[in-house]
């Protein structure tokens, strides 16, 4: 056999389909039956590699995964974090497919090679979140050049102050894997609900009756229904002493007419399903302190923030949900 032919043999084993096969095997095997363990670990891992906390990767992928349309193919990965092809390849890169890393390079794209397999695919989880972690290593490490390098990537306050939110949340709780709900109001408490969106008799709405009121006595606990960061604490005008709370999935929680707060609860804070949050009164509708103009009950909103705008919908099914749910937990115990 000539020397040629040897030569091509050794050419077309190198670059026929089944070595790439080969390549990808381990992959799959490594998938653990957990993916919020598997994701977790792989936040942690890519962190460590490019000193951006594993947290704010995690709050990153949490952003993207709230703002996706239902039907988004990036709501099927492990890591939702959508790198547009034109950042990924570069701009100017003639392939905006491109997966070669030399040549993303070259046109300064984003995409790099986290699995180790020399490819930069757009879709992979690893080579996704260590693109994204290596530009942010690009600003620096603390967690002011992070919020830079954040705003460099979104151009939006609001995603790097939600990001920044979540991170905090992650970072506390040191973990990704939180759920959970709980009612606003403890169980054996004296309360009574019913559905009062868009009811003209509700109170502490912002133009339609915009939440749910719970009526029980002056001084009942008030209770975070999730786990959160603590965006907002005052008076209001129309809501009297008031809470707002971000969740993890880009809730807003609003907790109005409070008689007072848990003080040792601030702004900033991160709370966790079923902490007392402050108590039940009448307060609002004047100046600061105006209280007793209606009988005492929590006005409880949510509005949701898509990434573009944000809206308010009706708390009562979730209300119903969460009242269910910690009914039966009861009984189990
Ligand atoms: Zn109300």
């Amino acid at each position: 056999m000539s020397r040629f032919l040897v030569f091509l043999l050794i050419l077309s084993l190198a670059f026929s389909p089944s070595s790439t096969v080969m390549a990808q095997e381990p992959q799959a095997k490594t998938k653990t039956a957990d993916p919020e363990q598997e994701k977790f670990e792989l936040y942690q891992r890519i962190g460590t590699l490019t000193g951006i906390p594993w947290y704010f990767l995690a709050g990153v992928d949490q952003y993207e995964r709230n703002i996706k349309k239902k039907d988004s193919e990036a709501l099927k990965r492990l890591i939702s974090i959508d790198i547009p092809s034109g950042k990924w390849a570069g701009f100017l890169n003639p392939n905006p497919e491109d997966q070669w890393i030399n040549s993303i390079s070259f046109f300064n794209g984003m995409g790099k090679d986290g699995s180790g397999d020399q490819l930069a695919d757009r879709q992979n989880n690893e080579d996704i979140l260590y693109s994204f972690a290596v530009f942010l290593a690009s600003y620096g490490y603390t967690e002011d050049d992070i919020r830079i390098g954040l705003w460099e990537y979104y151009k939006r306050d609001k995603a790097v102050e939600i990001i920044s939110e979540y991170a905090q949340i992650y970072q506390t709780m040191g973990t990704t894997k939180l759920s959970g709900n709980a009612f606003p109001l403890p169980l054996h408490a004296n309360y009574s609900y019913r559905s009062t969106w868009g009811d003209s008799r509700g109170w502490g709405g912002r133009r339609i009756h915009e939440g749910c009121d719970l009526f029980a006595g002056y001084g009942t606990p008030v209770r975070s229904v999730a786990y959160g960061y603590v965006e907002v604490k005052g008076w209001n005008r129309y809501g009297g002493w008031r809470v707002g709370i971000r969740d993890l999935n880009n809730v807003y929680h609003y907790y109005a007419h409070l008689g007072g707060f848990n003080k040792s609860v601030k702004i900033g804070d991160v709370v966790k399903p079923g902490d007392v949050i402050g108590w039940v009164g009448s307060s609002g509708y004047g100046n600061p302190g105006t209280s007793g103009k209606f009988p005492p009950h929590l006005h409880y909103g949510m509005y949701k923030d898509n990434g573009r705008t944000e809206w308010a919908f009706d708390p009562y099914p979730h209300l119903r949900k969460w009242e269910r749910e910690e009914y039966r937990k009861k009984k189990k115990r």
